[in-house]
C-alpha cells in the first residue's frame, strides 16, 4: 500500500492536427494509409487475452472501394462468448481490487500511445475502414478517444472518487465506490472509433470486466484499438473483443447471471431490443444490470429571421454532410423563415455544388462513401421518396459502381412532416422547411414535436434576447443544444454528449454521470465511540 493520495491536473483537450499540404503529419499518415491500403488483415476474437479463430470468417471491403479486401473477421460463436464470460470473471477477481491509480495508469498509457505511436495506424484504418476524410478521423479516433482516455481518468479521481460524505468528530463516513459484480457487455457503432475505444473502457477504468463487441462497419480500427489496449497494460480477460451477430448473445450474454451492464450506442430499435431482451431475464441476473444508451437522432437547424447567413452556411453544410451525415449529430432538418429563405438557398446550393467526393486517400475530398450495402439502400431509398414527394433543390445522385457513394443532398419540404424530416436518415440528406416568419410559434412546435428524438439541435439567432427564447421554447428537444453553431462536433469535457426522449438515457459520454453508471457505491460508517448501554436517556 502507498501512502498518497494521488493528483492528477485537468488535462487540456488532444490538439487537432491541420495536415495542411506539404505538413509532416500529412505525410505520415499518407504513407501509413499506402501501406495498410495493401493488407488484409486477420482478425480474431480475443478472449482471456487468447487469440481465438472461430473459423466463421466475414470478409469486409472498403466502403469507396469494393475491389480493397481490408480485413477479414472471426465470428464469435455462443461458445467462445461463454468463455469470455468466464474469462472475465476471472480477471474480476484481481482488477476489480486493483486501486484507481492503477487502472488510471493503464488507460493514461493508452492515451500516450494513441497520441503517438498508434496515431497514424488507427487514424488510417477508420479512413480506410469506415470512409473517413484525415480531418474526420483525426477528430474522432485520434483526438475524441485520446480525451476520452485522459479525461475520463482524471474525472475519475478528482469527481468521483474524492467526493466523499461528510464526517462528524466520533464517526468517519465513506464511500467505497465499487465496481459491479459481473462483466458488462459494450455494444458499439460502426461510425465512431472513439465511442467504440471509450464504452468497453469507461467501465473498465471504473474497475469493471468487459465484453466487447465491435460493429462489422468498424472492424478494422476497432481490431486495432483493441491491440493497443493491449499493450497499454489492460490484464487478460479484463476486455474481451467478441465481434458476433446478434443472435449469439442471447444465452450466453443476457442469459448469463453475471451480466450486470450494458453500454451501447447505436440505433434506438437495437436498443429497445436488447433492453427487452434484458427485463425478459432480470430474474436470473444476480444484480439490477446498468442499462445505458445513446441512441439515434433527428437533429435541427432552428433558424430566426436575425440570422448570419455566412455562418449558417456553413453550419448547414458541415453539419448535414461531413462524414456523409453519418453523425448521430448530423444536422438533417431545418426551420428558415420565409423572409431569408431566397437567399439562404441560393448561397447553401452554390456551396454544396463545390463539395467534392472520392476515396479518403485523396486529401482534397469533403466526403467519402457511405459505410455498407445497407446504409446505401436504405438512404437512397429516403432520395427516391423526396424525388417522389418532395423537392430535391440539389444533389439526389448515388452510385455503387466503385463503393458506396450517395451525393449531398438538400430538400425542400413543403409538409412540415414530410417522412424526411420524420425519421432518422443517416446519411447526407438535410430537408428543409419553410415556414411564415409570422408564425414562428407554429414552427417551433413542428420542431418539438415533429420527430421521437431528442439529441442535438441548434439555433442561429443574431438577436441574443430570441435565442434565449427558442432555447427555452425547444428545453426538451435536445441533449445538447447549440446557439449560432453546427449541432455536430462535440468536445469531451466541453460539451458532455448525449439525448433524451427516443435518442437514450442521456448519460453523458465524456461526463462523469457516464462513469457513475458503473459503480456500486458501498457506504461505509465507522464509529470511534460506539454506546455501551443500550437505555436512551429519555427512560430515565
Ligand atoms: P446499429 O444499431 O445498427 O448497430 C449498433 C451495434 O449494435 C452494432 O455493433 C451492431 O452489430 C449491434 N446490433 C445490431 N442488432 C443487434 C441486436 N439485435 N442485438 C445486439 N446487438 C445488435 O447502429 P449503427 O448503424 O452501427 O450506428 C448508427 C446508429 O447509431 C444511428 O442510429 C446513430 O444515431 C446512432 N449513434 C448514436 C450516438 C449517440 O451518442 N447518441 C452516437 C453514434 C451513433
Amino acid at each position: 500500500m502507498l501512502n498518497t493520495v494521488f493528483r492528477r491536473d485537468e488535462p487540456a483537450n488532444e490538439p487537432v492536427k491541420a495536415f495542411a499540404p506539404g505538413s509532416p503529419e500529412r505525410e505520415s499518415l499518407a504513407a501509413r494509409l499506402a501501406e495498410m491500403s495493401n493488407e488484409t488483415v486477420e482478425i480474431p476474437c480475443i478472449v482471456g487475452g487468447e487469440e481465438v479463430r472461430t473459423g466463421d470468417v466475414v470478409d469486409v471491403t472498403a466502403p469507396h472501394d469494393h475491389s480493397k479486401l481490408i480485413c477479414r473477421w472471426h465470428r464469435a460463436d455462443a461458445e467462445t462468448l461463454h468463455k469470455a464470460v468466464q474469462a472475465s470473471q476471472e480477471a474480476w477477481k484481481d482488477w476489480s481490487n486493483q486501486p484507481p491509480h492503477v487502472r488510471m495508469s493503464v488507460l493514461e498509457k493508452a492515451a500516450n500511445l494513441l497520441a503517438g505511436p498508434w496515431r497514424d495506424t488507427v487514424n488510417a484504418a477508420t479512413m480506410l475502414g469506415q470512409s473517413k476524410t484525415c480531418h474526420q478521423a483525426e477528430i474522432d479516433s485520434a483526438c475524441e478517444l485520446i480525451d476520452f482516455y485522459r479525461l475520463n481518468s482524471w474525472m475519475a479521481l478528482t469527481k468521483i472518487y474524492t467526493e466523499q460524505p461528510t464526517s462528524t468528530p466520533d464517526t468517519w463516513n465513506y464511500v467505497d465506490h465499487r465496481p459491479l459484480e459481473g462483466f458488462v457487455m459494450a455494444i458499439t457503432p460502426f461510425n465512431f472509433t472513439s465511442i467504440a475505444g471509450n464504452l468497453p473502457t469507461a467501465p473498465a477504468l471504473m474497475g469493471n470486466v468487459v465484453l466487447w463487441k465491435p460493429s462489422k462497419g468498424s472492424m478494422l480500427s476497432n481490431y486495432y484499438v483493441m491491440k493497443l489496449l493491449e499493450e497499454a497494460g489492460f490484464p487478460p480477460g479484463v476486455i474481451n473483443f467478441v465481434p458476433n451477430s446478434p443472435k449469439a448473445m442471447a444465452d450466453s450474454v443476457f442469459g448469463s447471471e453475471h451480466f450486470s451492464g450494458l453500454h451501447f450506442t447505436g440505433s434506438t430499435g437495437v436498443f429497445q431490443k436488447i433492453w427487452l431482451q434484458t427485463a425478459e431475464n432480470l430474474a436470473k441476473y444476480r444484480t439490477y444490470p446498468r442499462i445505458v444508451g445513446e441512441t439515434g437522432g433527428k437533429d435541427f437547424i432552428f433558424v430566426h429571421e436575425s440570422a448570419d447567413l455566412d455562418a449558417l452556411v456553413v453550419a448547414a453544410l458541415r453539419g448535414a454532410y461531413e462524414f456523409q451525415g453519418q453523425k448521430c449529430s448530423a444536422a438533417s432538418r431545418m426551420y428558415v423563415p420565409d423572409t431569408l429563405w431566397p437567399a439562404f438557398r441560393d448561397r447553401l446550393v452554390a456551396e454544396i455544388e463545390k463539395i467534392k467526393m472520392g476515396d479518403p486517400a485523396d486529401f482534397s475530398n469533403f466526403m467519402c462513401a457511405v459505410i455498407d450495402k445497407w446504409a446505401y439502400q436504405d438512404i437512397t431509398g429516403y432520395v427516391d421518396k423526396a424525388k417522389a414527394g418532395a423537392k430535391i433543390l440539389t444533389g439526389g445522385g448515388y452510385s455503387d459502381d466503385q463503393g458506396w457513394f450517395v451525393e449531398p443532398t438538400l430538400v425542400e419540404c413543403e409538409d412540415p412532416r414530410f417522412v424526411t424530416m420524420e425519421e432518422e436518415i443517416f446519411g447526407p440528406v438535410l430537408s428543409v422547411y419553410v415556414y411564415k416568419a409570422d408564425d414562428m410559434e407554429g414552427a417551433l412546435d413542428l420542431c418539438d414535436t415533429t420527430s421521437p428524438y431528442a439529441l442535438t439541435g441548434a439555433v442561429f439567432s443574431q438577436d441574443r434576447g430570441m435565442a434565449e427564447y427558442i432555447g427555452k421554447r425547444l428545453r426538451q428537444a435536445a441533449g445538447n443544444f447549440y446557439i449560432n453553431d453546427k449541432p455536430t462536433g462535440a468536445v469531451v469535457n466541453q460539451q458532455p454528449f448525449g439525448g433524451a426522449r427516443a435518442s437514450g438515457t442521456d448519460d453523458k459520454a465524456g461526463g462523469p454521470q457516464n462513469l457513475v453508471r458503473w459503480i456500486a457505491p458501498r457506504s461505509v460508517k465507522e464509529n470511534f465511540l460506539p454506546p455501551k448501554d443500550w437505555r436512551y436517556p429519555f427512560m430515565d
